[in-house]
Parts: structure tokens; sequence; C-alpha cells
């Protein structure tokens, strides 16, 4: 369209290959006068799209869908799923919009806008995300990424002062999402509970072909593909959890819509990253029965699971094989999470004696409420130099903690030293706890986008030490455990 901005890359159709019955093609609504909050300039890099280009008005423009970017259809996808334990009908892509997939040498990947105006399946929201929101999936997402977790990428933040209504008057944002595919297990169930079986079948088809390709070739469960694609996603889900619970990472809105079937981390609403060490933990304020508490998210995502299997059930043919493609999360998420914090302590190879010694240790943490991230890189500096002073200082029951620690010291490997440069680059300095991201915000709503890029610098290599940063590496100040996050975003 006239006034459309090159950027010099392909665009390819991917999903929108798929056909009308899986989206509906729309406009995003431009917001005024947008300006750069943040811009991943590693991932534009990496993606092929022009830097300069992008930080410069017009790029800017096109950052917060306020311009159109040649060769790209919008679209919204339409998905449904259970939210918090209830079936919720046809859900959609309410505020997000499909770009299109370009080639990178990470193979293919989609551009997607979140909150670029209303679509058909907004329902009673208004189409947008608030600034907030928006930094917090931006800096959310690529601390995951800096952490090696499976997750959803985020390239930009463009913001706006056109005003937006949550509990108080905020202003409008758009982040645009990186992913190879932002295909949700809703997006199955939406077919399934239409018993749409033809394009149920082609959605899983397309995901086989791209992503699980191995899964035709598959002997395993007589040879059925789709029985082979729901043990797949339950292996990558269990990881992807596996890794959560060792970050600390709590999701806050595990619904069914908000799972990928790539096994990444998607959608960062009220996310957080554990301060201190309490397993009951719920990050979520609008989640009053703390169904997505810390300790559930691993139950949580074999539900989900379970309601995956149950809309590939149709094409599976079979209940037996669809139980059977579940069985495996049962076994896989317990060996990866022990693999998991049995890195964290330093122990290359997992025993079975190693779990008490883990679970001691998640005990005396639960107990004295001590600090997630700062145990572990304060345990991991202590193997790699010396004193374990510093993180003794952490425990009010010195007893119990000193006991722990001979047994612990005990089972290290022979070359501390070596095991100790392992935890560092295992157990990261920075997290994005929420008093951060709050700080950023403040100063981002005064124009101020220093902070927003400094985190992201600082969260892109969370492993090394940065001394100029060390404020973003100590503990949460009184006021962080006041900070509410709902699901208004
Ligand atoms: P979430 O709780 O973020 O997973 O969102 C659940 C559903 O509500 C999805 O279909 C979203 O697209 C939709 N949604 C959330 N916020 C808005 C909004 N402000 N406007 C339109 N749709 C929204
Ligand atoms: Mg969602
Ligand atoms: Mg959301």
């Amino acid at each position: 369209p006239p006034g459309a901005l090159d950027l010099g890359v392909a665009w390819r159709d991917g999903f929108a290959g798929l056909g009308p019955s899986f989206y509906t093609e729309l406009p995003p609504a431009p917001l005024p006068a947008p300006y750069l909050v943040g811009l991943n300039r590693p991932l534009a890099r990496t993606l092929g799209l022009p830097e300069e280009l992008l930080a410069g008005h017009e790029g800017v423009r096109a950052l917060a869908a306020s311009l159109p970017v040649t060769g790209t259809r919008p679209l919204a996808s339409v998905y449904s799923g259970h939210q918090f334990g209830v079936w919720a009908g046809q859900l959609g892509d309410g505020r997000a919009l499909l770009l299109g997939e370009l080639e990178t040498p990470s193979g293919p990947m989609e551009l997607q806008y979140k909150g670029s105006g209303r679509t058909p399946y907004s329902r009673m929201g208004d189409g947008r995300a608030v600034l907030r929101s928006s930094i917090r999936e931006f800096l959310g997402s690529e601390a995951m990424h800096g952490l090696r977790v499976p997750t959803t990428r985020a390239l930009s933040v463009a913001g706006s002062d056109a005003p937006v209504r949550r509990e108080e008057m905020e202003t409008a944002a758009v982040v645009i999402r990186v992913a190879p595919s932002f295909i949700r297990f809703g997006h199955f169930e939406h077919f399934a509970s239409r018993e749409q079986d033809a394009e149920l079948r082609q959605l899983a088809d397309y995901v086989i072909d791209r992503f699980y390709p191995h899964c035709r070739a598959s002997e395993k469960f007589a040879g059925n593909p789709y029985a082979n694609l729901l043990e797949q996603v339950c292996e990558r889900t269990a990881a992807m959890v596996a890794q959560w619970q060792a970050a600390g990472f709590c999701h806050g809105v595990m619904n069914t819509d908000n799972m990928s079937i790539l096994g990444l981390t998607i959608d960062y609403g009220p996310f957080q990253f554990l301060d201190a060490f309490d397993p009951n933990h719920i990050c979520n304020h609008s989640d009053e029965t703390g169904r997505y508490a810390y300790n559930r998210q691993p139950n949580v995502a074999y539900w989900n699971l379970f309601c995956l299997g149950q809309a590939l059930y149709p094409l599976i043919g079979s209940e037996e094989l669809t139980l059977a493609a579940l069985e495996p999360y049962k076994t896989v998420f317990p060996r990866e999470l022990q693999k998991r914090m049995s890195a964290k302590l330093g122990l290359g190879d997992v025993q079975d004696a190693d779990r008490d010694l883990i679970e001691r240790a998640l005990k005396l943490l639960a107990q004295d409420k001590v600090d997630w991230t700062i145990f572990w890189r304060r345990l991991s500096h202590a193997v790699a130099g010396g004193s374990n002073d510093a993180v003794r200082d952490l425990f009010l029951d010195r007893t119990a903690f000193d006991a722990w620690w001979l047994d612990y010291a005990a089972r290290l490997p022979a070359d501390r030293a070596a095991a100790g440069l392992e935890m560092l680059g295992t157990n990261p300095k920075f997290v994005l706890r929420n008093h951060l991201a709050e700080l950023a915000i403040r100063r981002a709503k005064e124009k101020d986008f220093g902070p927003v890029a400094n985190l992201l610098k600082v969260l892109h290599a969370p492993f090394d030490e940065h001394p100029e940063h060390e404020d973003m590496a100590g503990f949460p100040p009184d006021w962080a455990s006041n900070i509410e996050i709902s699901c208004s975003s």
C-alpha cells in the first residue's frame, strides 16, 4: 500500500497459508505520535531487519503498527481455551496481529504486534496494551531468553500518549513479539470443541510438518503421528516447566490458551521471578485460589497437556494411545527438574541420593524465606572461591544450614573451582525482579528509556558480573512486596 515501509526483507505466508477458517485478516489501528521505548538490536540483527531504519521516524511508526509494512498481511488468529480450569469457549487474538513470517538463520520466525487495536476476537477488550505491561513483556521474555529458557522473544516496544483505561488511566504501547509459531494448545481445543475435524487435522499436520517432522516417521505409538506429536509436546513442556522452577519463574496465567505448542514460554502478564523463596507463592493478584502458584505449575502443565490430549483424541483415534502419549510427562518432568537442580548445585552427574540434598535445601530456603536468586549466586561463589560466610548469612537457622553444608561439601566434585565456575554459568546474578521492572516503568512514563535499555543489556547476559549494575543484583526493597500485578494489562 502507498506509504508503507519496506524493510527490505522477504515475508512469507506460513500460518496464513492455513486459510480463512484459522484467522481474520485486518489492518492494525494506528497509534498517534509513537515513540521508541525499547529496541532489541541483537534480535533485529538475527532477523536480518535494518536496525537503523527501525530506530528512525518511519521505522518507529512501523513498530507501533501505525505504518503498514510492505509485503505483510496482518491477521488475527482464532483459538479457544480453558481459563482457570473452566472452559471459556472462543478467545483468539483479541489485541494481537500476526505480520508474517521471515526466513532466518535459526529457521522461520513470525512477527506479531501486541496491542495494535481491536479484532473480531476482542470481546469486551479495547485491543490495546498499556506501556507498563508492554515493558514487562519486552524485558520478561528477553530475561528468559538470557537464561536459556525456551520463550517467545520481543523485538520492540513503541509507546504513544494515547490514553488507555485500566484500573487507572494509562498510555498505550505496542510490543512486537517473535517466535517460530504462536500456535497454542487453545488453537487445537478450538477446532476440537467445534468438531471441525478437517481443520483440526490440517492444523496438526501443519505443526508436524513444520516443527515436528520426525513424528511422521516414528514407529512409537503404533506409528500414529498425532500421538507422537502429543508426546513431543509433553516432553518440551516438561523441560520448559523444569526450567521455570529452577529459575524461580512464576507464569501467573497458565491457561490452555497461554500454552505454546512448541513448548515456549508465552504470554507475559502477571509473571514474576521469585524474590524470597515461598513454594506457595502466587504472583497473579487475580488468582484468588492460587491455582497458578509456583509449586503448582508442574501439575497445571500436565492438566493443560491433558486438555491438549482431549483435543487431539479425534485425530489419534484411540484413548489408549492418547493416554500413553501423555504418560511421559510424569517421568520427563522429574528427570528434567532433577537435572536442573543438580546443575544449580554444581553436581555434574545426577545421582538419586542428591534428591535428599535438594529437598533439604529447598526446605531451609522456604523456612527462612531466603532470596532465591541471591542464594544460588552466593552458593556458586562459595563453591568457586572458598568461604561460605555470605551464603550462610542468608539463613536464620545456621545450625541447620551447617549440617546441610557438611553433606553438600562432601558430595561436591573434587575440582571445586571448576564446579563453582559451572555454577556461576548456571545460577544468574540478574533476573527481572518486579521492582526492577517497576523502576524502569516509572522512568519510562517520564520518557526516560535509559533504564529499559540497561535492563535489557544486563538481562541478555545475566551470568556476567556487570559490576556497574550492582544495584540490579541486590535484595528487593521493602516496597517490592506491595507491588500488585493482576491480569489487567
Ligand atoms: P490473557 O489473559 O492475556 O491470556 O488473554 C485472554 C484473552 O483475552 C485473549 O483472547 C486475549 O487476546 C484477550 N485480551 C486480553 N486483553 C485484551 C484487550 N485489552 N483487548 C482485547 N482482547 C484482550
Ligand atoms: Mg493470552
Ligand atoms: Mg496476556
